[in-house]
């Protein structure tokens, strides 16, 4: 049976698709695309000229079994997304999940990825951190969702749309005013940028010029403060309360 490779491609600068990126989408038999257009840019790039399948979050369930032939007749297949690591934010899951399960040869390439590339940059703590990919659309929702988040000590690293930039600002304004945050703007590309500050001060500087709320961004937020435990205050009571006693106090 063929083997299912699921390579990373170029999240903006063509030149960081890695050589055995290049290697495999060139050998496999197939290549399955989160959109096929979109990637036949790629493809042409590096004069390639594989077939390619769609795949997406709409028929991902349903390609399944047709994927599975092509690997059980011996051919191996190529899993891309439009951009960076599939199953980053993109689909892929379901297909590596149900494909596991039948016992198939999976071969991830690593590469570009939108959030690793943002964390390596923005000079806040990586030793732990938490990814939560975006936050609802809905104010609402979006609201709970960084009350879940406001306690977790961890770096918070999420994805978002322009669209949506000014508004997640706003929201942070008032739900995690103290901490620092770093917008990650067009990584890779022509106008990459890294803005750090208040959250306030970001939306002011967003407000000021416009051209800073355009294209793909990633928002990396520091973690909380470490939480005072109730429990480590009344161990120190009482290893004070010991040391006293020692001294004869
Ligand atoms: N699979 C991708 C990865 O590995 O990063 C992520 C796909 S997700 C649908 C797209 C989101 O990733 C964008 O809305 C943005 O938050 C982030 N992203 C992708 N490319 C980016 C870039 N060049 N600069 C900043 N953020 C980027």
């Amino acid at each position: 049976p063929g083997t299912l490779y699921v390579v990373a491609t170029p999240i903006g600068n063509l030149d960081d698709l890695t050589p055995r990126a290049a290697r495999v989408l060139a050998d496999v038999s197939r290549i399955a695309a989160e959109d096929t257009r979109h990637s036949a840019r790629l493809l042409a790039h590096l004069g390639v000229n594989t077939p390619m399948i769609s795949l997406h979050e709409h028929n991902e369930a349903q390609r399944v079994d047709t994927l599975d032939g092509y690997l059980s007749a011996g051919e191996s297949i190529a899993l891309i997304s439009d951009a960076g690591t599939p199953l980053i934010c993109d689909p892929g899951f379901v297909l590596v999940r149900e494909l596991r399960a039948r016992g198939r040869h999976i071969v991830p390439l690593p590469g570009p990825c939108a959030l690793v590339t943002a964390l390596s940059g923005a000079g806040l703590p990586t030793d732990r951190f938490t990814f939560g990919g975006f936050l609802p659309a809905k104010p609402s929702a979006r609201r709970q969702a960084l009350e879940k988040w406001q306690s977790r000590e961890e770096t918070l690293v999420f994805y978002e749309s322009p669209h949506r930039i000014v508004h997640t600002l706003e929201a942070l304004c008032e739900q995690m005013t103290e901490r620092t945050v770093v917008l990650a703007r067009e990584l890779t590309k022509t106008f990459e940028t890294f803005l750090q500050g208040s959250p306030a001060a970001l939306r002011d500087q967003l407000a000021e010029d416009p051209n800073q709320s355009r294209g793909e961004f990633v928002i990396i937020i520091s973690g909380a403060p470490p939480a005072v435990q109730g429990d480590e205050q009344s161990i120190n009571a009482n290893e004070l309360l010991a040391a006293l006693l020692a001294e004869g106090v």
